[in-house]
Formats: structure tokens, sequence, C-alpha cells
């Protein structure tokens, strides 16, 4: 796809859970209502729960743009609204579903953290998407504010009676899916927790499809960060019971890895741009053009096949060879 750094499009980008995925992203970098300790994408730099326009769409133009698109792609398998921050934040993002679902038949998926779900303008929003995958890394308050640092007016309550409001209004599939940290949400006392949270009163267990186990994709060098060990993810596993699916990074990278190969040409000029000077994803998103999403995606890999290097500068990965 030819790269419009004016475009809402992106990808589409390879993922084993969603295929092909053709992204949206409704935020300018990077608003969102959270600053989590594991956020691929940098430091929160607008921190809000305000619903509002944060871009200038044209529906029209929209439209065409996505038809084109999908005539041009060998594959898509999901249309992914997600992108530099909340997704949900975008008020219009309830007219784009609605006008994607009128073009195609390509399911759609909102990826959220969840925190305007307690809202019942975003729940009616999003009614319309196939698929709502819900971030839930808190197994308890204090680990929630740990973990995700939110807006101070957002809670786990709210998140989970959040869940609960779209579960009740919602026909589509629901998935959540927990970032399992060393020594903050992955041990025993924790993976009760969680079932304690998904079971109470309210049910959350029994409307969700899948819990995925996710784990950071290298130790990430914040102090906090670490990957766990293989047993407590099994233990949390075990406790969340048959919906809880552990992603595994080696097929998920194998998976990733194919779609690259058709892509090298990104890789090529990552590196020979971080050959001339240290940069951060977005530096480099900026300077090729290419949304932030795709550019993650080829630096973890590159990464993982020690093509480059990162270092840590006040709370930002700055790659480097
Ligand atoms: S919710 Fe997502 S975009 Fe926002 S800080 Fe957390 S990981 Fe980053």
């Amino acid at each position: 796809m030819k790269e419009d750094k004016n475009s809402l499009f992106y990808g589409p980008v390879a993922s084993r859970r969603f295929g092909y995925s053709l992204g949206i992203d409704l935020i300018p970098y990077k608003i969102c209502s959270f600053d989590c300790i594991y956020c691929q994408l940098g430091k929160t730099t607008i921190k809000t729960l305000d619903r509002k326009k944060y871009k200038k769409i044209d529906f029209r133009n929209f439209r065409i743009e996505l038809k084109k698109i999908i005539n041009c792609s060998e594959r898509i398998d999901y249309i992914t609204f997600s992108g530099s921050g909340e997704p949900t934040l975008n008020s219009d993002i309830g007219l784009l579903i609605d006008s994607v679902k009128d073009i195609t038949n390509i399911p759609v998926a909102v990826l959220t953290n969840g925190s305007m779900l307690n809202k019942k303008d975003t729940v009616k929003d999003v009614i319309n998407a196939d698929l709502v995958k819900i971030s839930l890394d808190g197994c308890n308050e204090n680990i929630f504010k740990k973990i995700n640092r939110p807006c101070s007016e957002v809670t786990l309550k709210s998140i989970l009676d959040g869940i609960i409001l779209l579960s009740q209004n919602y026909k589509g599939r629901i998935w959540l899916e927990i970032m399992v940290l060393r020594n903050i949400n992955d041990g025993l006392n924790a993976a009760f927790d969680f079932k304690k949270a998904l079971l109470q009163d309210n049910k959350i267990y029994d409307k969700i499809e899948k819990i995925h186990l996710n784990t950071p994709v290298r130790p990430s060098g914040f102090q906090e960060v670490f990957t766990p060990f293989t047993e407590s993810i099994r233990a949390l596993k075990d406790v969340l019971g048959e919906k809880a699916q552990v992603i595994n990074q080696i097929s998920e990278d194998v998976f990733i890895s194919k779609y690259h190969e058709k892509n090298e040409k990104l890789e090529e000029r990552i590196i020979e741009l971080a050959k001339r000077r240290p940069a951060t994803a977005k530096e480099i998103s900026i300077a090729l053009g290419v949304n932030i999403n795709e550019i993650i995606k080829c630096l973890r890999l590159l990464l993982k096949n020690d093509k480059i290097k990162y270092k840590l500068y006040r709370n930002n990965r700055y790659y480097y060879l």
C-alpha cells in the first residue's frame, strides 16, 4: 500500500490472532486515557477521557480510500480500529464502523483499553463491531493503577462495569487480553484476584469468548517490566480455565516474519535511518511516513533477529545499530 501521511489507514499488518489486519488509526500520537508501563508506543503525551473528533474526517474520502485498499490488497482478515492511542476517545468511531460495514463484510475489530465502555455513548458506538478486544491487566485496584497509570477517574471497577454494560447491549464477540508482567500480576494470588473479578455477581466470565495471556515482547528495560516465568503464566491459565490462551510469541514471530519477507524494504529503511542516529519509533514513523504501528511490528522483528538495538533515555526507547 502506498504510504500517505494523512491517511487513517495502515497495513495490512500481520498477527496470528487477527491474520492480516487493516488498521484504522483515529487518534493522534499519543493521546490515551492510560499511560501503561509496557506501552510500546512510548509515553502518553495527553492523558484524557475527553471524547471528541480528534481528526478531521471526510467520510466520502474515507469510503473511497477503503474501497481502493480492499480492492488492491491480496488479503484482509480484519479491519481493526486501534492505533496511536485509545481509539474509542474519537467520537466518530461509531459512524466509521458503520461506514466500513456498509462497504464490506470483512469483520471489524475494536482494540480498546476499556476505559470508556462504562459510558453509554461509547457502547452504542462499538455496537456494530464484530469483535471488541479489551485490555484488562489489573487484577485489583492497586495493580491496575501501577500497570496502566490511568486518568484518575478510571478504576478497575469502572472498567469491569463497562465490560458488563457492553455485554448487556452487544451481540458480537468479546475478548480480554491480560499483559502478564513478572512480579506484578503473574502470581497465584493475582490469578485468583482475576478470577474473582471476572466471576463476581456480574459473571463477566460467561460473556467473554477468550482471555489472551500476553507477555511483553522483550524485557523492555523499564524498571518495572519483565517477562514472567513460564510456570507463572501456566498457573494463571489453569486458574482462568478453558477460555484462557497463552499467546505464543514464537509462533507470533514466525507468522509476522512471513509477512515481513514481503516487506523487507521497510526493514532496510529503518536500518538506514538508525545507522545515522538513534531514533524513537515515533521519530522513525515520521521520517519514513509509515504508521507507528507498522514501525513497531518491524522493530520487533529487527530486535528479535539482533539487527538493531535500543537504549532507554527518559523512558523512551531509542533504536540504533
Ligand atoms: S492503553 Fe494502549 S495505547 Fe494507551 S498507554 Fe496503554 S498500551 Fe499504550
